[in-house]
């Protein structure tokens, strides 16, 4: 079903890790809230494929490589312009053999891959485009944490827990830097959302977690996107460096 309210008329919004789950889903709900939508993936023809769903700007882009951040927004400006809206919700979250590995068997390659998508990789996007929201004076920034960011869950590794976190911190960080800019910025964590990436662990290990979620079940990617455009849209004018539970009550802290 189409939403029809046009909260997103006249915005341009880029959402890395686009191609499928959350960021399809929030890439979808916000190109039919008004938005001018860019789909950035590493996987050009995830990116493309979400990006005909909705009307939307396909870009490869691997936020983990600085030369790929840039010539996609440079790609994305030219054709729909400044962007205002940027969701850094491309993240891994590795589990060899269906768990995550424990510290003794983390191998030192994995912890940097981690590092460099779910935590580089959104400062690297929000570098090159903080500068323009500055100079506008206008801006929206979701990043994409998790309840694993502010609770332990043996579900994922030391690495992911860590950039969540980091992303908790920064969000507050940047939030207090851009405020005076009028560039407002929010976190998202998500508990248990039937994405692919929730498809990474045994059947049971989901009904674990469901049977410990209050709401009892797990989320769909539309209820994330929703939140995304609350926070990006006109109802969250006066909410900023805030982290936004989408988790049916998994982990409350
Ligand atoms: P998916 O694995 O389903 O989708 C993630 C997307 O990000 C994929 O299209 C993937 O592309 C892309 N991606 C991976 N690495 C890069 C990269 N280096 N550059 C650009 N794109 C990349 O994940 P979800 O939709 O489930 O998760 C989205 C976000 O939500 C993540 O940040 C995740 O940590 C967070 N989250 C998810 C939860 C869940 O239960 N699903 C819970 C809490 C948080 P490719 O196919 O090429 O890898």
């Amino acid at each position: 079903m189409p939403e029809q309210i046009q909260t997103h008329a006249g915005r341009v919004a880029l959402v890395t890790g686009g191609g499928r789950g959350i960021g399809a889903a929030i890439a979808a709900m916000l190109a039919a809230r008004g938005a001018r939508v860019a789909v950035l993936d590493a996987d050009a023809a995830l990116a493309r494929e979400a990006a005909a769903a909705c009307g939307g700007l396909a870009e490869r882009c691997d936020v983990t490589d600085r030369a790929s951040v840039d010539s996609a927004c440079a790609a994305v400006e030219a054709a729909l312009g400044p962007v205002d809206i940027l969701v850094n919700n491309a993240g891994i979250s590795p589990k060899p053999g269906g768990r995550a590995s424990p510290i003794w068997e983390m191998p030192a390659e994995e912890w940097d891959q981690v590092i460099a998508v779910n935590l580089t990789g959104c400062w690297n996007l929000a570098r090159r485009l903080t500068p323009g929201m500055v100079a506008r004076k206008r801006g929206w920034i979701v990043n994409m944490a998790s309840v694993s960011g502010k609770a332990w869950t043996p579900l994922v590794g030391s690495h992911y827990s860590a950039t969540k976190s980091a992303l908790i911190g920064l969000t507050r960080h940047w939030a207090g830097e851009l405020g005076p800019h009028g560039v407002l910025v929010n976190a998202i964590c998500p508990g248990r959302i039937m994405t692919p990436m929730a498809r990474l662990v045994a059947p049971a290990v989901n009904e674990a977690i469901i049977a410990n979620t209050p709401l009892g079940r797990g989320g769909e990617p539309e209820e994330v996107a929703r939140a995304a455009c609350f926070l990006t849209g006109p109802d969250a004018g006066f909410v900023t460096g805030t982290t936004l539970d989408v988790a049916g009550g998994w982990m409350m802290t």
